[in-house]
C-alpha cells in the first residue's frame, strides 16, 4: 500500500510556505506521490459596477490571475526541479475553504501546509487558514511552523 499516494501542498508564496514545502518535497520523494500544488487567490470583496465601472474590475481580476499564474510558474521552475509528477492548480475563493476542496477533488491522502502560529490580537484579527483547514479537513494535515 502506497501510503501518501497524493499530497496537496498550499502555497501562499511567503517564506513560511516555502519552509513547509521542504517536507511535502522530502515526503513526496520518499514515498513516489503525485504531489498537488495549489494557490488561492483571495477573493477581494465583490464591489463590482459599485464604485468603479465593470472593465476597469475585469482588468484588475485579470491581472491578478495572470499575477498569481506567473508566481506559481515561478516558485515550480525553482522548487521542482527534477520531479515531474506534480500538478498545480490557481484557485479564487476562500483559502480554507479552497485548499480542503480540491483536497476531496484529488483524493488527497495528507495536506502540507506552512502556519504563522499568531496569537493573541494577531490570531483574532487574521485567524489561521491552517487552522481552518485542520477542523475541516477530512484527510489528515501536516503543519510546518517556520522558526
Ligand atoms: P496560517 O499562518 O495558519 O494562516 O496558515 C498559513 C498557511 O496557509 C500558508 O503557509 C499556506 O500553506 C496556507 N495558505 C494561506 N493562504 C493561502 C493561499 N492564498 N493559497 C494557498 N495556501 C494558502
Amino acid at each position: 500500500m502506497q501510503p501518501f499516494a497524493t499530497i496537496l501542498f498550499a502555497v501562499d508564496f511567503s517564506e513560511s510556505s516555502d519552509f513547509a514545502f521542504s517536507y511535502a518535497y522530502e515526503l513526496a520523494q520518499k514515498f513516489s506521490s503525485r504531489l498537488v500544488i495549489i494557490h488561492v487567490i483571495n477573493e477581494p470583496v465583490d464591489l463590482r459596477g459599485f464604485y468603479v465601472p465593470h472593465i476597469s474590475f475585469d482588468n484588475l481580476e485579470k491581472e491578478i490571475a495572470e499575477g498569481a499564474e506567473k508566481m506559481m510558474d515561478r516558485f515550480c521552475a525553482d522548487k521542482l526541479q527534477g520531479f515531474t509528477n506534480y500538478e498545480r492548480a490557481v484557485v479564487s475563493g476562500v483559502p480554507s475553504e479552497e485548499i480542503v476542496r480540491k483536497a476531496e477533488e484529488v483524493k488527497a491522502d495528507l495536506i502540507i501546509m506552512g502556519t504563522h502560529g499568531r496569537k493573541g490580537l494577531d490570531h483574532m484579527l487574521f485567524g489561521s487558514t491552517a487552522e481552518r483547514v485542520v477542523r475541516t479537513s477530512r484527510c489528515p494535515v501536516m503543519t510546518v511552523r517556520l522558526g
